[in-house]
């Protein structure tokens, strides 16, 4: 089957079967521009949540997947591969969270949204990058637990000196970004604006322009009347940058922003997993629950 005739095909069994396709923005070109929503794992689990489609298949990494079954438990959520891993999810785990839980017992457990269903399920909120800021203000009397991604927790608090204790888990391609890969990207590019992930070292957010969530830095870059931008998030943010701003010029701050889970899948992939209905998201029944409350106060503060 050529590119083409894959996509056809892809169409058809999405009418067929009433199937829609998510994609995040740290996906392939191509798996992009077959997407029927692009966006960040939250607002695509809202987009799921709120849509008449009876499947939905995620392409992004298992924490997303998951975060839409918990949100529409009764709709079939399906993944091109089975098992995508987050690198930052996988440096918590729901056994370590209760034992941190059971001896500190006054904090108040805030977990991102790059988490597996165990571990929302012991949270008491959870945060994405766009809305962290302001949901942690809501709890800035409490002592509070942020995790796993110490540096954005750790931008939170040295900005606002919240009582916050941090996680040791960071996204590995961000967290390896250097002051010196800023500086170097600067005098290669004098003119252009530098934006930049929380989930990056604290120094870096200070040396940027503007620091925020991936759609975040779209929504900058495309509203900016200046036409030149350094980029300090995984590379996959480009292809919709550029689709946007064809006159802009976009450098990405380092080559290591690369996330090789997220550029797993392929468009065959994509095709398989429709027409064969594989592989589905399954969480057990209390987990989910107790998931959703997590993320359903999220959705409540960030109102
Ligand atoms: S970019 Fe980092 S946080 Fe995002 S999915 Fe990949 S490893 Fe996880």
């Amino acid at each position: 089957m050529t590119k083409e005739e894959m996509i056809k095909e892809i169409e058809r069994l999405k009418k067929e079967k009433n199937a829609i396709i998510l994609a995040h923005y740290y996906q392939n070109g191509e798996i992009q521009d077959i997407a029927d929503y692009l966006g960040d794992s939250y607002n695509l689990s809202v987009i799921a949540k709120n849509s008449d489609a009876k499947i939905i298949v995620f392409c992004g990494v298992l924490f997303m997947g998951e975060t839409a079954k918990i949100l529409s438990p009764e709709k079939k959520v399906l993944m091109p591969h089975k098992y995508l891993p987050c690198y930052m999810a996988n440096l918590i785990n729901a056994k370590a969270l209760k034992k941190y839980k059971e001896e500190n017992p006054d904090r108040v457990i805030i977990s991102y949204v790059n988490t597996y269903a165990d571990v929302k399920a012991l949270s008491d909120c959870t945060v994405t990058s766009s809305n962290a800021l302001k949901i942690l203000e809501h709890y800035k009397d409490k002592k509070i637990l942020y995790c796993p991604d110490k540096n954005l927790g750790n931008y939170a608090s040295k900005e606002y000196g919240y009582d916050i204790d941090l996680w040791d888990g960071c996204c590995q391609i961000h967290d390896r970004l250097t002051v010196d890969d800023v500086k170097k990207a600067k005098s290669e590019h004098p003119n252009a604006l530098f934006c930049v992930h929380p989930e990056a070292p604290y120094e870096l957010t200070q040396m940027a322009d503007y620091a925020g969530s991936t759609k975040g830095i779209i929504e900058y870059c495309t509203k900016s009347d200046k036409d030149e931008f350094i980029i300090g998030t995984e590379m996959g943010i480009l292809h919709e940058l550029e689709k946007r701003n064809p006159n802009k010029k976009f450098y990405l701050l380092s080559k290591g922003l690369l996330c090789k889970s997220m550029k797993l899948i392929s468009l065959e992939d994509v095709y398989k997993c429709l027409l064969n209905e594989e592989y589905e998201v399954t969480i057990d029944k209390d987990t989910m629950d107790k998931a959703r409350v997590a993320l359903d106060k999220m959705l409540e503060l960030s109102k």
